[in-house]
């Protein structure tokens, strides 16, 4: 029997959805890679990143969007057998060409070099030009944390976000992912888009059938959207609409602070790079998308003792704990917890995947030739 009082899961399932093994959504999603061609290691990659962020509750980046990879690989917009070479090589920095090939190949190579440069360094930052949607930023900036050191990943996206004080797609929803080592696990892991929502927030809720509130997204007359989550979502397809910048769309909530900090982000990963930026970013099915990417790692130890910083931090956790909670909240949260409670959570009682979101792996899977021979543990049908 599972041992329900320690289970969390940060994002609720929405029925009908069956629970399945993570290692065998793994295997699964790493089969339909392999079958289009991609080399194992690269597939087992993907998989991982994908997986991972359905452990972690964030499943507007997980395996629902196998889909869009596919299609990227199907129509060759996305190179499969990749030339990834360190274009610019100069001490502690450098810049990645990633040849088209997969996003996540690409970060995680990158994200391994800047560890290496920064245990010689101190630190180490690698851009990436020329590569594709990555996923979860997270994910990169955790392999630093496994090094005990600082990890950073940045990416930029294609254009979907409007900038301040206009109402069209110009921005990407350009996520920052920031990692840093505790004593114990959890590692403290920021992880979020520089938009109100990512798009994925979106797709999902209208798979799911869900709502979108208002507040996410303007209309291209500066009319705020809410409602059926499907329209929407087409709607900013057609580039009716865009995703509002974190802060909103007036200057009294923020936006231009969520504009600017998305401008930064493109700024390293395009501007700087060599890729592309703002509405020049292209989608996962565009030949040259030129995605860019910034991943950052600081080697801790170089600046004091690890012991120290361990100590630090946890005295900045237990000052934030401390503090008087606010009746609106249930409880007081450090970033990555959550992530990381609902992945231990899900390791044992499986990923919850939407019975709609399941029936879109099936028909990917019969049309790549592979089973979707996924282990159900759970079924809650209604
Ligand atoms: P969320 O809004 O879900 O979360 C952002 C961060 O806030 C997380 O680190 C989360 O930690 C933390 N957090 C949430 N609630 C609290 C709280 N109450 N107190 C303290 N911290 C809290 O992220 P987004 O929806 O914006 O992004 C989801 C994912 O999408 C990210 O992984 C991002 O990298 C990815 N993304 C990728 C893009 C791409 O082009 N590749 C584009 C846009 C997004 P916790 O997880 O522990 O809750």
């Amino acid at each position: 029997m599972t041992d329900t009082y320690l289970l969390f899961e940060k994002e609720r399932p929405t029925p009908p959805y069956i629970r399945v093994t993570a290692n065998s959504l793994k295997r699964f999603v790493k089969e339909v890679f392999v079958a289009l061609g991609v080399r194992e290691g690269d597939a087992e990659v993907v998989a991982d990143v994908l997986v991972t962020a359905d452990l972690m509750g964030v499943s507007s980046h997980g395996v629902q969007r196998v889909e869009r990879y596919v299609a990227g690989i199907e129509c060759g917009a996305v190179n499969i057998d990749p030339e990834m070479r360190l274009a610019v090589d100069s001490g502690a920095v450098g810049v990645l060409d990633a040849d088209n090939g997969l996003g996540h190949v690409a970060a995680l190579k990158a994200m391994m070099i800047a560890i290496e440069k920064a245990g010689q360094f101190g630190a180490g930052v690698i851009l990436v030009r020329r590569s594709h949607h990555y996923g979860i930023a997270g994910y990169y900036a955790l392999k630093a944390v496994e090094r005990g050191m600082i990890g950073i990943s940045m990416t930029n996206s294609e254009s979907l976000v409007a900038y301040i004080g206009t109402v069209e797609r110009y921005l990407g929803t350009n996520p920052i992912a920031f990692a840093a080592p505790r004593r114990h696990p959890p590692p403290l892991l920021y992880d979020g888009a520089l938009s109100v929502v990512p798009v994925g927030k979106i797709e999902v809720y209208g798979k799911v059938g869900k709502e979108v509130p208002a507040g996410w997204v303007i209309g291209s007359n500066g009319e705020i959207l809410q409602g059926d989550a499907r329209r929407i979502h087409e709607a900013i397809k057609k580039r009716e609409a865009a995703i509002l910048p974190l802060g909103g769309y007036l200057e009294e909530f923020g936006g231009h602070k969520g504009s600017g900090l998305a401008l930064m982000v493109d700024v390293l990963c395009g501007v700087l790079s060599g890729a592309a930026w703002g509405s020049h970013v292209g989608y996962t099915t565009v030949k040259n998308a030129n995605v860019g990417h910034t991943l950052i790692a600081l080697d801790i130890s170089k600046f004091m003792e690890l012991g120290e910083f361990y100590d630090r931090l946890e005295h900045m956790v237990s000052d934030i704990k401390s503090l008087r909670k606010s009746p609106w909240a249930e409880n007081i949260w450090i970033p990555g917890e959550k992530a990381w409670l609902t992945m231990q959570t899900r390791l044992k009682i499986g990923i919850p995947l939407h019975l709609n979101i399941a029936e879109g792996l099936k028909k990917i899977a019969s049309k790549v030739g592979v089973k979707f021979d996924v282990e159900v543990v759970e079924e809650h049908l209604t």
